[in-house]
């Protein structure tokens, strides 16, 4: 297996393989420093793009050091995000030909204002990088908000990719 980063039609650059990927393979790890989740919200205040990806309940979050940072999120993902005693795979759900772009969805959470728009162009595209719970508690937080006349509607900063939920 050979993975390789150029330029991407969804987002900047891409990770891309150059042989053939059966299905439920492990595709690439997510390496780099374990961070606490206030030590990743104080590092990138201000940075409006972040690798974090949350581990468990998110009070840890891996701050992507590899080629598995630049995977680009899509709706309608060739892969997906596993842990496995604390370390974090991208494994293929499907078949992936050689020199088709690796994508997951991020399922991304706590953003702040961040809309997080979806560039993916795939069919069914939900518009927005953040996992389906999280677009519904965008919801009602801003609801909530403008109830209240609060300015910011969620209040946290930095966004972490994580895995999926489980399917109920
Ligand atoms: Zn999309």
């Amino acid at each position: 297996m050979a993975l390789i980063i150029r330029s991407s039609s969804i987002h900047a650059a891409g990770c891309y393989t150059t042989t053939p990927i059966a299905k439920g393979r492990r595709v690439a790890e997510y390496t780099g420093p374990k961070l606490s989740k206030e030590q990743a919200d104080h590092a990138y205040e201000d940075s409006p793009i972040t690798y974090l990806f949350g581990l468990g309940r998110g009070e840890i979050v891996i701050d992507g050091h590899s080629m598995a940072m630049f995977i680009n999120h899509s709706c309608d993902a060739n892969c997906e995000t596993s842990e496995v005693g604390g370390r974090v795979f991208i494994k293929s759900i499907r078949p992936i030909a050689a020199g088709e772009e690796i994508t997951y969805d991020y399922c991304l959470y706590d953003g702040g204002d961040d809309e997080a728009t979806c560039n993916c162009g795939a069919k069914k595209c939900r518009g927005t990088m953040y996992s389906k719970e999280e677009v519904r508690r965008r919801k009602r937080a801003k609801e909530k908000a403008a109830r209240n006349g609060a300015g910011n509607a969620t209040g946290e900063k930095t966004k972490s990719k994580r895995l999926p939920e489980p399917q109920a």
